[in-house]
């Protein structure tokens, strides 16, 4: 069975702080700091460090928002639907829509940074605590916090796109100037909006008093646009040499055309609807198998293939800790055997700040400050596709 990126919309149940004493930061740390440095009673692991799983939450602090508030339901833009793969594979003027979108979004995400959340991240591993990362996060923001700890994106990543006919993978960036040239009306919006400041604010609703919606996947919404004038690129790579039996044709100034039978680009992130690669998969399983503890960072679990790598953990019978504001989903299985009064080295529920709880609990577990983040400050020197491609 191929594993599916899922939107699930049900409410979540209200979250069980374990243990009690993990209400205050000062209580989480303390016992995430037990938790991740008890060996698991359990022979099941084989040997290796604590793994983390992060989701939207992590990167709220970055400006980029949440897809769910604390009751989780998508607060942020009550009429935002993601796209489905099937849609945007589908369909001309579902793609003129995604991009047009996107062009706008972009920006926001390609000026937002790691934040202290991230760079705890960084310093835990830096001590050794932690060997992996699997983030259903597309922002790119822990492969630039933590360049030399191994990120696993089970959603896949916004900084490339990718051909749907010969899987080849481009810069985003430079997409992004493509874009530009091929539809200046909405390079001068962009550029007024831009100015105005609508896009930099990182207060979603001084975003809206400005007429602009912003979602986490880098999708803003613009009202009264129209959004069939938008252009987009063929696939460079299938312009040159159509895949046999295929047409690849561009207009005058190299934009896809509908007349067209393949060289689609598609953002490299997993769209609702869309399998994930089964060497993202196996990469996941085979990272959570190997895990001591596992770790749930800004996550509700609401998508399944996030909610999957935890059930797998409770089967191994991996201990669980969880830091996420509001509910989880299926929290009351995942934590039912642990003890509400208990030091957290079985298991922890907490629902605190992440920028708040993570510095806090990497100092406590002996990483240096000096062994900080390292930013890098052209994004585009940093590209590069993911390991398995
Ligand atoms: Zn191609």
């Amino acid at each position: 069975m191929p594993l599916m990126r899922i939107p699930y919309t049900s409410p979540l149940p209200s979250p069980t702080i374990i243990p009690a004493s993990a209400t205050t930061i000062q209580g989480a740390v303390a016992a995430l700091q037990n938790f991740l440095s008890t060996p698991p009673k359990t022979s099941n692991a084989r040997g290796g460090k604590a793994v983390i799983l992060s989701g939207a939450g992590i990167s709220v602090a970055s400006g980029l928002a949440d897809y769910r508030g604390s009751q989780g339901t998508y607060t942020l833009n009550k009429t935002y639907r993601p796209i489905y793969f099937h849609e945007f594979s589908a369909n001309h003027e579902a793609r003129k829509r995604y991009w047009a979108r996107s062009f706008l979004g972009w920006t926001t995400l390609n000026r937002s940074k790691p934040n202290r959340a991230h760079e705890a991240v960084a310093q835990l591993g830096k001590a050794g605590v932690i060997s992996c990362v699997i983030t259903q996060n597309v922002d790119s923001f822990h492969s630039q916090a933590h360049p030399d700890l191994r990120t696993l994106e089970l959603h896949g990543y916004l900084r490339s796109t990718v051909c749907l006919s010969c899987r080849t993978e481009y810069d985003r960036a430079k997409f992004q100037a493509e874009l530009t040239a091929l539809n200046p009306p909405w390079a001068t919006f962009l550029a007024e909006m831009l100015e105005s400041g609508a896009l930099s604010t990182e207060n979603p609703a001084e975003r809206r008093r400005r007429g602009l919606k912003t979602n986490p996947d880098g999708d803003v919404d613009v009202p009264g646009v129209e959004y069939s004038t938008f252009r987009y690129p063929a696939c460079p790579t299938c312009l040159a040499k159509p895949p046999e039996g295929k047409r690849v044709e561009v207009d005058s100034d190299g934009a896809w055309s509908a007349t067209s039978t393949a060289g689609i680009l598609k953002p490299a992130v997993i769209m609702f609807g869309e399998s994930i690669p089964a060497s993202v998969k196996e990469a996941v399983e085979a990272a959570v198998d190997d895990a001591s503890h596992v770790l749930v960072l800004g996550s509700s679990l609401a998508t399944y293939s996030a909610w999957r790598v935890v059930k797998r953990a409770k089967a191994n019978g991996t201990p669980i800790a969880a830091v996420n504001m509001g509910g989880l989903r299926s929290e009351e299985f995942f934590f039912a055997d642990v003890d509400a009064h208990g030091s957290g080295r079985d298991g922890v529920r907490c629902s605190l700040p992440l920028e708040d709880v993570l510095p806090a609990l990497a100092a406590q577990m002996g990483a240096k400050r000096d062994d900080a983040l390292r930013i890098p400050t052209n994004r585009n020197e940093n590209f590069q596709p993911a390991p398995w491609r």
